[in-house]
């Protein structure tokens, strides 16, 4: 660490169970100078500390550097080892609403250290794909008060029943993929299970992680609910990099779970791969499995999509992928403004849907279906 602040909050305590998962250790840390003053940035330094990250460097203004390099794959590799510590821009402070997943996007970072070839992220954020974790925490969380009660979910439009307002932490990053570094999620969930608030809330998260041990004795009031992204064994094995495999997530919601947590699977992106019935119903009897009795667990179905846009840059940062991504097999959706998104034909999704709202219901008749999309 090349300089150092005297923490304003003390770390929270290490887990004391290690997940299967090598966890990440960035090769740059930066931290802008108005993150260093944040109790939430102090946090993190200590826990940088705490995990032996050494290369932190403590910028003397707000600016990070150009971390574009020169565009090719070594940029790319040392972007995403890139974690930097910043305060975003007020503009970032309003919370927008994100429906079907949530009544509003509550973000505490941006980016991700894994290396999914599929990576939602490609389409959603630009520049060099470093992590961005936002100092501002507490504040953000002050700020909730004035968002219960409204939102898609909340008014009905979009029916779930007893969630209250939903907040969504993982829109723009895996929370858990840097939660070893960070302590956002745990700092998020006891705000969640101990603030006095207006209305019934949820703060919801999603991950391809397992490190959980860190969550298990927190406050959480059954006010966060903590979902498991899995998938048929061959997507996992081909095109989910650098994260937990599935059999370690489902340990970890099992763990969850037992802990008192309502937990989710997303089930994303579905893919129509060869065998795939045979494998997602592998997924979904391992989930029985895993699941403790009487465990509150929801469900999304999400199928695979891509935009011109996310295309382009997954064949830029992946470019031996054999992720399928031929328009010709896909029909368009034209979204509002005139976005594009190739998803599966009609006859497809069609399939698909039949068999995984039969499967959900044979094999988990307890779960909830969300939404499929
Ligand atoms: Fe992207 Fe999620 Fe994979 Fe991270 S874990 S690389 S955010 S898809």
């Amino acid at each position: 660490m090349t300089a150092q602040l005297a923490p304003l909050v003390p770390a929270a305590p290490p887990p004391t169970t290690p997940p299967s998962t090598r966890l990440w250790t960035p090769s740059r840390v930066l931290v802008t100078r108005s993150a260093a003053e944040r109790p939430h940035g102090q946090r993190i330094l200590a826990r940088l500390e705490a995990a032996g990250v050494s290369d932190v460097e403590l910028l003397p203004g707000d600016r990070l550097p150009n971390l574009r390099g020169d565009g090719d794959r070594a940029a790319f590799m040392r972007a995403k080892d890139t974690l930097a510590v910043v305060v975003p821009p007020p503009s970032k402070r309003k919370l927008q609403p994100i429906p079907p997943s949530a009544d509003w996007r509550v973000d505490l970072a941006e980016g991700c250290p894994a290396h999914c070839q599929y990576c939602y992220l490609a389409g959603s954020l630009g520049g060099p794909p470093i992590t961005r974790v936002w100092a501002d925490l507490d504040e953000v969380l002050d700020e909730l008060d004035a968002y219960v009660g409204r939102g898609a979910i909340t008014s009905g439009t979009l029916e779930r029943g007893g969630e209250g307002t939903t907040f969504e932490a993982s829109c723009y990053t895996d929370p858990l993929a840097i939660e070893h570094l960070t302590g956002g999620l745990s700092r998020m969930v006891e705000h969640f299970g101990t603030h006095d608030w207006p209305g019934p809330v949820q703060l919801r998260a999603t991950t391809k992680f397992d490190g959980v041990a860190g969550l298990l004795d927190l406050p959480h009031g059954g006010r966060t609910r903590l979902r498991f992204s899995v998938n048929a064994t061959s997507v996992d094995r081909r095109f989910e990099g650098a994260t937990a495999k599935v059999p370690a997530r489902l340990r970890a919601l099992s763990a969850i779970a037992a802990a008192g947590y309502p937990v989710g699977l997303t089930i994303a992106p579905i893919m129509p791969v060869e065998g795939w019935r045979e494998e997602y119903g592998a997924l979904l009897d391992a989930v029985a499995a895993a699941l403790p009795a009487g465990a509150d667990l929801t469900v999304e179905c999400i199928t695979h999509r891509f935009t011109p846009g996310s295309k382009e840059t997954l064949l830029d940062w992946y470019p031996r992928t054999k992720l399928d991504m031929d328009e010709a097999r896909r029909t368009t959706k034209r979204g509002r403004y005139g976005s594009v998104k190739h998803v599966y034909p009609k006859e497809t999704m069609a399939e698909l849907r039949g068999w995984f709202e039969a499967a959900l219901a044979e094999r988990l008749p307890r779960a909830q279906l969300l939404y499929w999309t």
